[in-house]
């Protein structure tokens, strides 16, 4: 190369998209502390604390937790792979784009996929499941995304457990967008196996998915006539490097380690309640503030994680995101599928959801279509926002 390239210099961001989300100084100085060997005993010690962590955040006790060595996706595909075999048939509920990947995942693994669908921003109620199983019988697995990030829907989780153990089923939960953001009970409601990711709620760079398996999970792992087909995600040699065998599978990404450890730590010092509370305010205060300037939500059950609003009339999607780019230095997601060009997704994730970042983003906002020239309520929003804040419940 004759010119090299300029020294790493990433710009100042604020990162309200659907994830990553911002991620704060100190996790950021976990991340560059010395890498140590990932047979040090010193590691050993890490991973275990990130695992008994794991498990409260998670609200389990399920022994088989871990954070599988790569992205959200990787949790998907290793709970997908690692429960189902070739022939075994699975339920998949699909109401956005993460439900949709699930059912093609699977089937690529030569599991029979029956699809379930529901118009995209909306959820799944029990009536619904409970017909599915009528019709599948012989599924061994229900797949359902708890918080959809394509569209901002956040699913009702009681008696889906219940009603998946009835039926001889095995319940799968996507809880990417939810995990360190809104209530998640891995116990409480019967879940089977679960993933999730770094970058989301969580607030610390992508690079780790953590999963949990129940007894249940275990016992059909234990049943399996066929080997995983993936031998990167097979459990049955990755919980032998996590668990007390400590036997080499793969270098684990010793620094991200570091990194998910300092996350879970941050958010047991703030506290699940605490967290999940804080996240309900901001989204409240950014709704009322989107609400007041006569923009609306998309979704029947809104997440607090992840907004999903309906583009003003006459505004320009590309122009109106490249201004709060350049110069807010915000980032905001773009609508996907049939909300391509429709929707906005503005994500209040982990450090990203504060006070600051809400009336921050509903000023941009405003200053974005005010230069539309396009008729909406100015000078409303942000005042609406501030009036939750001012509240006291
Ligand atoms: C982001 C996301 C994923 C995928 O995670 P990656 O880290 O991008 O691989 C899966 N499911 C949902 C609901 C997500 O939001």
């Amino acid at each position: 190369m004759s010119v090299l390239p300029a020294p790493l210099n990433p710009p100042d961001r604020v990162l309200l998209g659907p994830g990553p989300s911002d991620v704060s100084s100190r996790i950021l100085r976990a991340l560059s502390a010395p890498t140590i060997g990932h047979l040090d005993p010193h590691y050993l010690e890490l991973m275990d604390e990130v695992r008994s962590m794991l498990r409260e955040v998670f609200r389990t006790e399920n022994e088989l937790t871990l954070a599988v060595s790569a992205t959200g996706m990787a949790g998907m595909e290793c709970i997908i792979s690692n429960l189902l075999e070739c022939g075994d048939e699975m339920i998949v509920c699909i109401n956005g784009v993460f439900g949709g990947r699930m059912a093609d995942m699977a089937s690529r693994q030569g599991i029979v996929v029956h699809k379930l669908e529901a118009e995209w921003g909306r959820v799944f109620d029990l009536a619904q499941i409970e017909e599915a199983f009528k019709r599948h019988p012989g599924a061994k697995a229900i797949g359902i995304v708890h918080a959809e990030t394509s569209t901002g829907a956040h699913q009702p989780m009681d008696g889906i457990g219940e009603l998946a153990h009835r039926n001889g089923s095995l319940l799968i939960v996507d809880a990417v967008t939810s995990l360190g953001g809104v209530d998640v009970r891995i116990d409480d409601w019967g879940v089977d196996a679960c993933y999730s990711a770094t970058q989301k709620c969580l607030s610390c760079p992508p690079g780790l998915a953590p999963v949990t398996f129940s007894k249940r999970a275990e016992e059909k792992m234990a049943g399996r006539t066929s080997k995983c087909v993936s031998w990167y995600l097979d459990v049955s040699m990755v919980r032998d490097y996590w668990g007390s065998a400590r036997s080499y599978h793969h270098t684990a990404p010793i620094n991200m380690t570091y990194a998910l450890r300092e996350a879970l730590l941050i958010i047991l010092e703030e506290g699940l309640d605490v967290r999940f509370a804080r996240h309900e305010r901001n989204h409240r205060a950014l709704r009322a503030g989107l609400e007041a300037m006569g923009v609306s939500y998309i979704p029947q059950h809104s997440l607090t994680t992840l907004n999903c609003i309906g583009i003003p009339d006459g505004v320009d999607d590309v122009v109106a995101r490249k201004h709060l780019l350049e110069q807010y230095g915000i980032e905001i997601g773009s609508g996907l599928g049939p909300f391509k060009g429709r929707a906005w997704r503005i994500g209040l994730m982990g450090e990203s959801s504060s006070e600051r970042n809400v009336m921050l983003v509903l000023s941009a906002l405003e200053s974005a279509l005010t230069r539309q020239n396009v008729s909406f309520k100015e000078g409303v929003g942000p005042a609406a926002a501030q009036a939750v804040y001012g509240s006291r419940d």
